[in-house]
């Protein structure tokens, strides 16, 4: 199958239209560095014709009954759920996942859309119990407006779909800008809505390979009323001032720094898997994968001894091979990353008991990894990993192991393996995070609210939290009631 095939356009889409140049910019397969399409290279002034598109469509997509925006969201999701096979291997071409795993997030994408698509039914009010005779209280949900999405390339679909799907439910229009390394997916993604029948200039995107340029354009027109933003800390807090201008409604999903906590007390078995598929998902490239394990040390050698048996099992290659479940990361820079954090760690007296070091598959391809002896002077500690590397923290008690785990500017996601309730409970309590998976290494979908505290973000998404993200609440006191 083409890796690019011509049903979806290589464009950016403005008011319904797809728009070609004249400037563009490679979109590269990580896995063979071989070039998969050329995008539109657009900039301030397209942003703005984009930011006009959906502030034209506002009033008529708004005023649809939240029935009918849902019945054109069910169908957006009919339209994507059908293209699974084509969308995955766009996916693993663009942005380096295994096959499986890209057809496991076309699913997971669309779930937004289907959870929205009726979540958007019931953006309920409420009635106010009176504090005087004459008057009334009635609280409306009504949509905030012009919503600017800026997605990263780690989940390409999936992080698209959870900003679009409920701002679109909630009677919001959406101006794009995706990740310069996975523009194709959300074009596709866009066009599907189109067929499905999102009216021009409700759903807009905007490819660039000047980010901050069409960023800018987005945080300092008026008009955008919220933005909601996926990647890392340092852009997010940029963001986050460049909005201040005008008060801008913001949700954040910024960086983590995921503890994944393995008491003594923890089934093995359990605590292995929950590891390895918090871990290893997407080469370790995601947001909520477990950077540090803090093992107690009644169970560290036997834990490190069976994870290391899982790990060795990993078979690394291009996503598009059967059988890989370890592709390539997602560019030059983060294969850097990645090996320099495990340097620093051996460097330092961390041991590695598996991998270590770049894989034989190509350049962006590095080796999953294990490392033990993990402490707190080591930078593996305190940045993303964003690979495929598991880096082991001894602990003894279990205030020691809260007092860790706690020891970020991040909160994002935390995990614990304990067969303990009580400790399991408190522990889950103490924890600064946003989400916390007790016994299990994989929390994410659609039902449930996705996001972080401290530095790791603002808001949520999923659930009904994901779909009030897109609201404002408006306050009606009706008075002069006879009494
Ligand atoms: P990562 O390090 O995971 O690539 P980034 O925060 O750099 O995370 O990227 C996430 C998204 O933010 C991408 O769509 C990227 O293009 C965009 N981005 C990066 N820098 C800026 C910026 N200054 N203004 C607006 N968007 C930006």
């Amino acid at each position: 199958m083409n890796a690019s095939p011509p049903r979806y356009p290589n464009a950016a889409l403005i008011g319904g239209q797809w728009v070609t140049g004249p400037d563009t910019f490679p979109v590269i397969d990580p896995a063979t560095g071989a070039e998969v399409g050329r995008v539109p290279d657009l900039g301030a002034a397209e942003t703005k014709t984009a930011i006009d598109a959906a502030e034209a469509a506002l009033p008529a997509w708004s005023k649809k009954t939240a029935k009918e925006r849902a019945q054109i969201l069910k169908r957006w999701f009919d339209l994507v759920t059908a293209d699974t096979e084509h969308l995955a291997q766009l996916m693993t071409a663009e942005q380096g996942k295994p096959l499986a795993e890209a057809r496991g997030e076309v699913a997971y994408g669309a779930s937004f859309i289907e959870w929205f698509a009726e979540e958007g039914k019931r953006a309920y009010g409420r009635t106010i119990p009176t504090t005087a005779a004459g008057k009334r209280y009635i609280t409306i949900k009504q949509p905030i407006g012009v919503v600017a999405a800026i997605a990263p390339w780690n989940f390409p679909i999936a992080m698209i779909t959870r900003k679009v799907a409920p701002a679109l439910a909630a009677g919001c229009t959406v101006v794009v800008k995706p990740a310069e390394d996975t523009p194709l997916c959300a074009i596709a993604i866009a066009k599907l809505a189109l067929d499905a029948g999102v009216p021009p200039g409700v759903f807009n995107v905007i490819t660039t390979a000047n980010a901050p340029a069409v960023g800018k354009v987005l945080c300092e027109d008026s008009r955008v009323r919220k933005l909601s933003f996926t990647g890392s800390t340092e852009v997010g807090k940029a963001l986050y001032r460049q909005c201040a201008s005008n008060v801008k409604k913001l949700t954040l999903e910024l960086g983590g720094n995921a503890p994944l906590l393995v008491f003594d007390d923890a089934n093995l078995e359990q605590a292995v898997a929950g590891a390895m598929a918090s871990k290893y998902r997407n080469a370790g490239q995601t947001c909520v994968c477990a950077n540090r394990i803090l093992v107690q040390s009644g169970i560290y050698d036997r834990f490190a001894e069976a994870l290391a048996a899982e790990v060795k099992k990993l078979k690394v290659g291009p996503g598009r091979d059967a059988g890989v479940v370890i592709g390539p990361l997602i560019n030059a820079d983060a294969a850097k990353k990645v090996d320099g954090l495990v340097r620093d760690a051996v460097g330092k007296g961390a041991k590695v008991i598996v991998g270590g070091s770049p894989a034989a598959a190509g350049p962006l391809f590095y080796q999953p990894s294990v490392v033990t002896g993990v402490t707190p002077d080591m930078t593996i500690v305190h940045e993303e990993i964003f690979g495929p590397v598991a880096a082991l923290i001894r602990f003894e008690t279990d205030e020691e192991a809260i007092r860790i785990a706690n020891d970020t500017p991040f909160g994002l996601a935390a995990y614990l393996f304990s067969q303990n309730l009580g400790r399991a409970w408190s522990v889950a309590e103490a924890l600064d995070a946003g989400m916390v998976g007790v016994n299990e290494g994989l929390f994410s979908n659609e039902t449930v609210p996705f996001g972080g505290v401290k530095e790791s973000g603002l808001g949520r998404e999923g659930a009904a939290e994901g779909l009030d993200e897109y609201l404002e609440t408006k306050f009606i006191c009706l008075g002069g009631i006879a009494s």
